[in-house]
């Protein structure tokens, strides 16, 4: 397949070219191709070419207590790529009283020949004990390399200060990742527990039981655990400015400190907490959303590169029938929303709009997530040798994003109403054109499970 004439864009380049895919990999790029016999020829003046988003961080079929979230691996991977995100890490879990395997064998099983485009793993770690390195180092052996941790929920999935620092010193040993959810759990716990004995249902409850130094002090916990065993860590979905000041001072003092953030700390706020009846728990997620002024810090840490990476923390709950499971006891909303298919094109026009290139979108959307957990140059690059997973983008006039669009399994947007002015019509997947316009052509389930490096 031949796409002609089109602005290709990564990290560093932008530049007028022809590129020629074969067996799934770029196999040239050149000012000029000519198209060979019979080649099908796409003619892509007036796009963009950049390589597929990378979203590393979702929560795909994830059991929440007695619920499961809303996309499976077929469901939600379709929507992933319907939104031109080609590559999705999600985050394997195991239960109390299994090995970390019995965790990864389940996630194995849930996506293997049910994904619509590629995939790997974050191994999540919630405990310790005399096994947990040896089966750290047999999950690395098989292309896994980033494992999790939560300084919240201790009694669930979270670890103590001391299971953190054997993991982060395990890390070391093996050279893998750790990506830290900060919340400093036994505090905010306490500041639920208040809240709920005065009035259960409320959902305001939930921002104010997580303020921003929730956050904040589990950030710099976790930082300084990383700078006295001297590893590199990755800190999830950053929410807040006191999070930045101290990820861009630890930066500035030569730390390896990785950030993310994700679309809805940038462009939701707190005011989603005042909405009548139920309707706020379409916003519950952790952390929660901010004030104006966090946005405003997220943005600035964006483009001076405190934040490395936005990815979606996708995890979707039903409104009806799921996110109702808390309705009279705001602790019981199960946590998260969705955002797969939104990412690109939400990136795209609010990017563009904060002075943002495209460049760097595709930076943060996708070179720099495949270095960081060693997808490159396979993925997040357009070059000779690399997959072939693409996206033509183009640029319209704006409309407001609608759930009745969109091909996530669960029945609500939080992005509804908003502005989006950059279509994703064409995304290819190891070269084959999955989505033309409005039609679907993903007949069957392309996506492998990609070994990390
Ligand atoms: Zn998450």
């Amino acid at each position: 397949m031949l796409i002609k004439n089109a602005v290709l864009i990564n990290e560093k380049e932008k530049r007028k070219c022809s590129v020629r895919i074969a067996d799934g990999k770029i196999k040239e790029i050149a000012t000029q191709l000519e198209a060979e016999k019979e080649e099908h020829v796409i003619d892509a003046s007036g796009y963009y070419l950049l390589p597929g988003g990378i979203d590393v961080h979702t929560h795909i079929e994830m059991p929440c207590g007695n619920l499961v979230s809303s996309d499976d691996y077929d469901a939600g991977t379709k929507a992933a790529v319907w939104g031109g995100t080609t590559t999705v890490m999600d985050f394997a879990e195991y239960d109390k009283g299994e090995k970390l395997q019995d965790g990864l064998d389940r996630w194995m099983t849930k996506s293997e020949g049910k994904s619509y485009c590629d995939y790997s793993f974050h191994m999540t770690v919630s405990g310790w004990d005399e096994t947990t390195e040896e089966q750290i180092h047999k999950i690395k052996s098989q292309g896994i390399t980033s494992f999790k941790a939560y300084t919240a929920y201790q009694d669930d999935i979270g670890v103590n200060d001391k299971e953190l620092f054997r993991i982060l010193k395990c890390m070391k040993k093996i050279g893998g990742l750790l990506c830290v959810h900060c919340e400093n759990g036994p505090v905010l716990e306490c500041l639920q527990a208040d809240l709920k004995h005065v009035n259960p249902g409320r959902i305001r409850n939930h921002p104010e039981s997580r303020p921003n130094l929730v956050e904040k002090e589990a950030v710099s916990r976790v930082i300084d655990l990383a700078a006295i065993v001297d590893v590199p860590v990755y800190i999830v979905h950053v929410s807040t400015k006191e999070a930045v000041e101290v990820i861009r001072k630890a930066k500035a003092k030569g730390q390896k400190v990785y950030a993310e953030t994700c679309p809805q700390y940038l462009l939701l706020d707190e005011e989603a907490y005042n909405l009548p009846g139920f309707e706020s728990a379409k916003y519950v997620l952790s952390p929660p959303l901010r004030k104006k002024e966090d946005q405003k810090a997220l943005w600035e840490a964006l483009k001076d590169g405190t934040i490395d990476v936005v990815s979606t923390d996708h995890c979707s709950f039903n409104y009806h029938g799921q996110k109702d499971y808390g309705k009279e006891d705001f602790t019981q909303i199960p946590n998260g929303i969705p955002g797969i298919e939104n990412r690109m094109k939400l990136m795209l026009t609010y990017g563009i709009r904060h002075g943002i290139s495209l460049e760097k979108i595709v930076k943060v959307c996708s070179a720099a997530p495949a270095k960081i957990f060693g997808l490159y140059p396979k993925k997040g690059v357009l070059k000779i040798g690399s997959d072939a997973d693409m996206i033509l983008i183009k640029q319209e006039k704006a409309h407001s994003v609608t759930w009745a669009e969109l091909h996530q399994r669960v029945d609500y947007t939080p992005y509804e109403g908003m502005e989006e002015e950059w279509e994703i019509p064409y995304v290819f997947v190891h070269g084959t054109c999955v989505v033309d316009h409005e039609t679907w052509s993903g007949k069957k389930h392309l996506g492998r499970f990609q070994k990390c490096i």
